[in-house]
């Protein structure tokens, strides 16, 4: 089976550091398996979307020297086969309404357990949908952090897979589209390590094939917080790319050659000595 990763950044802001890892690291993991590299704008989140990022991401990439096999795929054009997910959820019983204000989840412990709502229906409010989760273990190799094991029901809960809004939620659109996309290998920040076994639950129940994972460490900056596009931060320069794409492949411990000039050569260097097994485990690194 030919490998075939991903990039699917939110266009929430512009390409910031943490994503420039993210994008780096799965395009090597891709590149070293002879595989291909695909990107997904994850644009289902009109409320949060920045105006004009998911161009100017898709317009940075390249000059970083990161060019997808394919055109992106943008999860906004995607609702019929999320809408379709979603019927097969409720015709299998594994999802229910949930009229909870935020308020009663609080009181409730802030996590939503026990298969069914604990508000009372409103019928002149539309519900939230939430995916019934049992009390079961699910456990998975991470390529790069090792064993994890997660207790669905106590430890993630009955999770929204569509907003009160209509919106579909990033864990159903994520699984439909790794399907739809024929990925092989997710490659993403630890920061979503959590919603992983939720994401294999949900494989299970859409009968969707369940690919390998590996999360990399997530850049912090010098205080410890996660450098996140939504707070602006650490913004990358597409017209300057080579000082953050080397700092990109130092972040993931990759040697790069010290004469190449273009971020080509960068990265074409960089493969060379490549070897994912090599990449750095802690979960969280400053940038
Ligand atoms: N869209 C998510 C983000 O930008 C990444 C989702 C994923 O890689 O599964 O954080």
């Amino acid at each position: 089976m030919t490998y075939r990763g991903r990039f699917a950044p939110s266009p929430t802001g512009l390409l910031h550091f943490g994503s420039l890892v993210a994008a780096v690291g799965s395009w090597l993991c891709a590149r070293r398996a002879g595989g291909q590299w695909l990107l997904r704008v994850e644009d289902i989140d009109p409320p949060r979307e920045v105006p004009g990022s998911a161009q100017a991401i898709l317009a940075a990439l390249p000059a970083f020297g990161l060019v997808a096999d394919e055109p992106p795929l943008f999860q906004s054009r995607r609702r019929a086969a999320y809408d379709e997910a979603f019927e097969h959820l409720r015709a299998a019983d594994r999802v229910f309404p949930c009229w909870c204000s935020r308020t009663q989840l609080a009181e409730a412990g802030g996590i939503h357990r026990g298969g069914h709502c604990i508000a009372a229906p409103d019928p002149r409010r539309p519900p939230a949908w939430r995916l019934r989760m049992p009390d079961t273990v699910v456990a998975f190799d991470d390529a790069l952090q090792g064993p994890q094991r997660q207790n669905l029901g106590e430890e993630a809960g009955d999770v929204v897979v569509r907003r009160v809004e209509g919106y579909y939620a990033y864990q159903l659109a994520c699984v439909v589209d790794d399907a739809f996309q024929g990925i092989t290998e997710v490659v993403r920040g630890t920061d979503l390590l959590d919603s992983t076994p939720r994401q294999i639950w949900l494989q299970r129940c859409l009968g969707l094939p369940t690919p390998a994972y590996r999360h990399l460490p997530l850049a912090l900056d010098a205080q410890g917080h996660k450098l996140s596009k939504s707070e602006r931060a650490h913004p990358v320069d597409p017209a300057d790319p080579l000082p953050a794409l080397r700092r990109a492949l130092a972040f993931l411990d990759v040697q790069t050659s010290a004469v190449a000039a273009s971020p080509q050569a960068v990265l074409d260097s960089a493969l060379e000595r490549f070897d994912p097994a090599r990449l750095p485990r802690l979960a969280a690194r400053e940038a």
